[in-house]
């Protein structure tokens, strides 16, 4: 599922209930889930390991921070819905808009994909930006409490391990304490230890499927003029393992971000970063990185080795009290920028689960919700890095096929701006992989240039 096809949320479905509720983790899953939480429980309680400032800072358990990141509009969409006035505040805050159709130039399979046929406006902030202002409007909640500095040790649970109630979690100084709760949100990412204690409490662990893409980024911030509001994405496609991609932030800056798939990863020093750029099959953002100032020489790395995708919408048994959510459910090849779209519409999907059903049984009637929205996400991820011959792991169905089809998409692309508004709707998690076979742009790409010159 995707934007066009989760419901919106709806504050009026929800009754507010005498719940306690603790979040594990204060990034953007954790926040979100907190925020549709505020309208259902009477106290929520966020905790995270870092400090919390009410600044745009990047924290050492995001260790993503400093690279980019993108805003689909599916998420954009949905902050919106969420914290009405989000975009101009995050505009207000530091952040810019861009014309996504034709600011935004994506090259991929061999040429620059054709300019959108209408506008749309693409919000980017560098991810602490994006982080600050979602946290700050989750704060203002009255019965929402941040709590930083407070570092998750384990789930409290009654006797037979049937139900959590509560968490346990060390203050700095490794002093422990007892949160009572009615529900435990588990938004810790990708190092969540949920599947370790279902083991050890004599459930089934949830199936963890990975897909090896052996990634790595490097990223460099580099000074921008002001009115130079360009973005670039150089994508992949085989034979050709490297990408890279430039988004103008804040503070007159565009983040950098070079990347590799399968060990052809970019190095960590200026000239290799420079190096690499040149290796690209455009040379735009070399160039980029030519002829700005870099704001400094610090090149910031990050691997991700696999995408995974823990199938807790298929256990058979699951204690009450607890549910999970964001990448500690599915992180996913970073490349196409998906992780804080899937966790905002997870967020909704929590908020309706529990508008249909309350409290009981809600962590599978929750899963299989947000599962559906997982699962586009996943086919267009996992399913066009099986586009490389190299990628490891459970194929998701169809994907031979539909890459290919994909590949004569995106050559139509180049030059039919039709097909290439649909690819970015769907890339931006607006449509489902579907709509990319809908009549109209099927027949659009399978027919012969010179036949498709009269549609
Ligand atoms: C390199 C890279 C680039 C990315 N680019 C994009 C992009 O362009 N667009 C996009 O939408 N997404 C992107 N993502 C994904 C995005 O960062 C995540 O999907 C998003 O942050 C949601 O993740 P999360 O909140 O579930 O987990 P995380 O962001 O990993 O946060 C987990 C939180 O839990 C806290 N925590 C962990 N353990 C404990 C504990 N024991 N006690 C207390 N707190 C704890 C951590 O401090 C942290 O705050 C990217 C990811 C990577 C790795």
């Amino acid at each position: 599922m995707s934007l066009s096809t989760v419901a919106r949320y709806d504050d009026g479905r929800l009754a507010r209930t005498d719940d306690e509720v603790v979040v594990v983790g204060a990034s953007m899953a954790g926040l979100l889930a907190g925020r549709v939480l505020a309208d259902y429980a009477r106290e929520v309680t966020i905790l995270d390991k870092d400090p919390l400032p009410d600044e745009s800072v990047a924290r050492r358990g995001v260790r993503q921070a400093e690279h980019v990141h993108v805003m689909l509009e599916a998420g954009r969409a949905t902050l919106e819905d969420l914290f009405p006035g989000f975009s101009e505040e995050l505009l207000s805050a530091g952040g810019l808009v861009v014309d996504g159709a034709r600011d935004v130039r994506q090259h991929q399979e061999g040429d620059f994909l054709a300019d959108g046929r209408s506008r749309f406006p693409l919000y980017c902030a560098s991810r602490p930006l994006f982080e600050r202002v979602v946290r700050r409007r989750v704060a203002e909640r009255p019965n929402v409490t941040l709590r930083p500095n407070c570092t998750f040790t384990g789930y409290r649970h009654d006797e037979e391990a049937r139900r959590v109630t509560g968490a346990t979690v060390a203050d700095e100084g490794g002093e422990t304490t007892a949160l009572d709760a009615d529900l435990v949100v588990d938004a810790t990412g990708r190092t969540s230890r949920t599947p370790d204690w279902l083991a050890a409490n004599g459930y089934e662990s949830p199936a963890a499927e990975e897909v090896t893409v052996d990634l790595a980024y490097s990223t460099v911030a580099v000074e921008r003029p002001p009115d130079d509001r360009r973005a670039l994405l150089v994508s992949p496609s085989p034979p050709v393992t490297r990408g890279g991609t430039a988004v103008p932030v804040e503070d007159d800056r565009w983040i950098v971000t070079l990347f590799g798939l399968h060990g052809d990863h970019p190095p960590a020093d200026p000239g290799g970063v420079e190096t690499f750029a040149e290796g690209l099959p455009t040379p735009e953002l070399a160039a980029l990185l030519a002829d700005h100032e870099w704001v400094s020489d610090e090149v910031h790395q990050y691997p991700f080795p696999a995408s995974v995708r823990r199938r807790y919408d298929e256990v058979g048994a699951f204690p009450d009290g607890l549910v999970v959510l964001g990448d500690a459910i599915a992180s996913f090849n970073p490349i196409y920028g998906q992780g804080m779209s899937v966790a905002a519409l997870e967020a909704v999907q929590l908020h309706h689960a529990l508008a249909e059903g309350g409290r009981a049984d809600l962590a599978p009637r929750f899963f299989e919700k947000a599962d559906a929205v997982v699962d586009s996400a996943w086919k267009i991820a996992a399913g066009a890095d099986f586009d490389f011959p190299q990628t490891e792991g459970p194929e998701p169905a169809g994907a031979g096929l539909l890459n290919r089809y994909v590949s004569r998409l995106v050559r139509t692309a180049h030059d039919d701006p039709k097909v290439a508004e649909r690819f970015g709707r769907v890339i931006r998690l607006e449509r489902s992989p579907t709509a990319l076979v809908a009549p109209d742009v099927l027949l659009r790409v399978l027919a012969p240039a010179s036949v498709r010159r009269f549609f």
